[in-house]
């Protein structure tokens, strides 16, 4: 059995943002495109927490969206357990289904306020048609125990609960088809301070007791070096360094995730001096040419504004910068 879960290659998403009232008011026919993500490769081994970083707008929740069939790729595959998914149909897909679940961002608008939280959870019991009868409120009491709720709680609606109890009721709902793998998209973020961390604690308290795998998506990079294992960074829809998460911390490679790490005053920095954040993220629809990035780094060469750089191996992990190319070979 391979030790890869999860597979991405040469995912892209692009999105037509064309304006045919302006179109039709200026006479022309001119398509817009906005690219979310391009040619994005990462793999996601068993029992690991895989976790996505990059500012608003690099392509984090596009990724998450089209891994979990939310958002059909525009190009690239997706492998589960070795299994494409796009090609997947009928019972295969229903099997694959039940081995990936999501947890969204806002626990409450992601919950069905209309219905109680036994049938919440219970949801994908019935769906996948895992349990029958008495089975499946006994499983609902368990599950609401596993996450530190009550079982007497089957019978209570969303409302009566408060953000963090809400996100444990979605951990619960998620856990209810016993899956092996969860997309995690900024969980803890609509939440206090003061509950994230009880959150997160009890994510790996579950990851340790089902051997769980994680793509977690963040843009809290507190939260992502405290539930990581690998990190990758995404720049303008494209991975720019994937790392072991210890070491990204310590000893970034790429320009951006430098400049990324620097920008939050609370991590240590090893004796190195912080870039300065300079610049703003381009406009998607026209990003730059060459690096995307280039137009924000302190290093930038000819080379960076003509081609866009490769993944290359580094002592880290591997990142896509023309820096850790010689120029003869990177041509
Ligand atoms: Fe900077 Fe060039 Fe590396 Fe891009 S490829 S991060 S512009 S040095």
């Amino acid at each position: 059995m391979s030790d890869v879960l999860l597979s991405v290659s040469g995912l892209t998403r692009r999105f037509d943002v064309s304006k045919p009232y302006l179109n039709r008011l200026l006479e022309r026919e001119e398509k817009q495109f906005l690219t979310a993500t391009a040619d994005v490769n990462f793999e996601i081994r068993r029992g690991e927490t895989f976790a996505l970083v990059g500012e608003s707008g690099s392509g984090k929740s596009t990724i998450a969206k089209m891994i979990v069939g939310l958002l059909e790729p525009s190009a690239g595959e997706i492998r589960f357990d070795g299994a494409r998914m796009d090609f997947a149909s009928g019972a295969a897909m229903r099997q694959l289904r039940r081995r990936f679940q999501m947890i969204f961002q806002d626990p409450f608008a992601s919950l069905n306020p209309r219905w109680r939280v036994g049938d919440i959870i219970a949801e994908p019991i019935r769906t996948f048609g895992l349990l029958q009868g008495q089975e499946i409120t006994n499983e609902v009491g368990r599950l609401l125990e596993l996450v530190g709720l009550s079982r007497h709680d089957i019978e209570k609606f969303p409302h009566e609960f408060s953000g963090g109890q809400r996100q444990r009721i979605a951990i619960a709902r998620a856990l209810s088809s016993k899956p092996e793998f969860i997309v995690c998209d900024e969980p803890t973020s609509a939440l206090d301070v003061s509950v994230q961390a009880q959150i997160l604690n009890l994510m790996r308290d579950l990851q340790d007791e089902f051997g769980l795998t994680y793509l977690l998506i963040s843009h809290d990079l507190s939260v992502v070096r405290h539930m990581s294992n690998r990190i990758g960074v995404l720049y303008l829809g494209r991975l720019v360094e994937v790392a072991d998460a210890k070491r990204l911390f310590v000893e970034p490679q790429h320009p951006y995730t430098r400049m990324l790490l620097d920008a939050v005053p609370d991590l240590a920095l090893s004796g190195r001096r912080r870039t300065p954040v300079t610049g703003e993220i381009p406009n998607p629809i026209n990003p730059p040419s060459g690096c995307a990035f280039h137009p924000r780094c302190q290093h930038v060469m000819p080379r960076c504004r003509s081609d866009i750089p490769q993944a290359t191996a580094t002592a880290t992990g591997e990142a896509a910068c023309h820096l850790l190319v010689p120029e003869k070979q990177g041509v």
